[in-house]
């Protein structure tokens, strides 16, 4: 069936607002009564639709109307969230109720990606999607580097910008959506959608550090997909030299491989992971604690620079440290509030890693309410 602009416009109010009679989605969509009926009946025909448990009666002891809800089960929709050492999957419904989830860690790159997602899909093909019903709308992808055009273009972390998986998978799945986007774009999505701010900002920290920005509820890409690389904004001048060739970059102090690097600068013992360093942490480890103590202050410095320059409400972070310091946020917000304030939150993500996984199979049903 193919959706008129007033039968689109329904299905946006239901999805953010379920259960509205058809009267309601008159007034609020402005328009006419008769021909909302005639929508909502073609979509219930159709199955976008259901009708829900009565409404309350008028005072007067009136007919109760009907309500309106999506028929949640019309479509699913897979994601994937593909990091340099794991990926993970999910499907849900378009309530985003999650039928399937999977994570595996593992080494990602051009050589297996392919056999990685194929296998998900396979499984899932057997069990949850009935070929027959095309129930499979989208295939979101989540990527630690920058899209465009619905194109990978760089992945400073792992090679997947020189895989051809996409077209293969496009090629092998006629008639699913295949969408790419990038990671912290993902997680800014699924916080925005989840929590109802305006303008925010997702802070991604691992081997990387990535952001994700909504502004009046609109996702910022920036040219060629470049905004929110704030983990090569440059907070020491003439600082660590960082790979995109410029000094003293943001990622060179706070994501996770310039706290490990650091911690084995100054120690004689050595560490692999922010597990191994949170745990020296815990147990009073002089290098882990001054490890810590420098992360705290140049995401500070970050933190405070992101929000001079987009003047978020919240900012949402992401990071193995956020989750497992003691008081990590006051900290971090302790000594901006010595030079600087403002009324900006700033809050650990409660998703953690799956809001990335989430926002990026939103992304794919935003497509298919929007109709694009
Ligand atoms: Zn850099």
């Amino acid at each position: 069936m193919k959706r008129n602009k007033t039968q689109n416009k329904i299905l946006k109010v239901l999805f953010e607002n379920p259960n509205l009679s058809r009267v309601d989605l008159s007034n609020v969509l402005n328009i006419n009564k008769s021909t909302i009926s005639t929508n909502v009946q073609r979509l219930l025909d159709f199955n976008f639709l259901k009708e829900t448990s009565k409404g309350n009666s008028t005072p007067k002891g009136g007919k109760k109307p009907i309500n309106l809800m999506l028929n949640y089960d019309k479509k699913l929709f897979l994601g994937f969230d593909i990091s340099k050492n794991y990926i993970s999957y999910a499907l849900t419904n378009l309530n985003l109720n999650i039928i399937k989830y999977g994570l595996k860690e593992t080494s990602i790159s051009k050589e297996n990606i392919y056999y990685e997602v194929n296998r998900v899909l396979n499984n899932l093909k057997n069990y949850y999607i009935d070929k027959k019903e095309n129930k499979l709308f989208s295939i979101s992808i989540s990527i630690h580097g920058i899209i465009f055009n619905n194109k990978i273009t760089f992945t400073p972390n792992y090679d997947l910008d020189k895989s051809d998986f996409i077209s293969r998978l496009k090629r092998e799945n006629d008639g699913v959506n295949i969408y790419l986007i990038n990671e912290a774009n993902a997680a800014a999505l699924c916080e925005h959608h989840f929590n109802k701010y305006k303008n925010l900002a997702s802070i991604n920290i691992r081997t990387g550090i990535g952001c994700g920005l909504v502004i009046n509820d609109k996702l910022i890409e920036g040219f060629e997909g470049y905004a929110g690389e704030i983990g090569h904004m440059i907070v020491v001048p003439n600082g660590k030299l960082c790979r995109c060739g410029n000094n003293g970059c943001f990622e060179q102090y706070c994501s996770e491989s310039a706290d490990i690097s650091y911690f084995n600068t100054i120690s004689k013992e050595k560490i692999s992971s922010v597990q191994d360093l949170t745990a020296l942490y815990k147990n009073g480890n002089y290098a882990a604690i001054e490890t810590i103590n420098r992360n705290i202050f140049y995401m500070s410095i970050g933190i405070n620079n992101l929000i001079k320059i987009i003047a978020p409400e919240i900012i949402f972070i992401n990071s193995y440290l956020a989750y497992n310091i003691d008081n990590y946020i006051e900290r971090i917000l302790k000594h901006m509030n010595e030079s600087f304030k403002q009324n900006v939150i700033v809050e650990v993500s409660t998703f953690y890693k799956r809001s990335t996984l989430l926002g990026c199979i939103y992304y794919g049903i935003k497509k298919f309410i929007e109709n694009k």
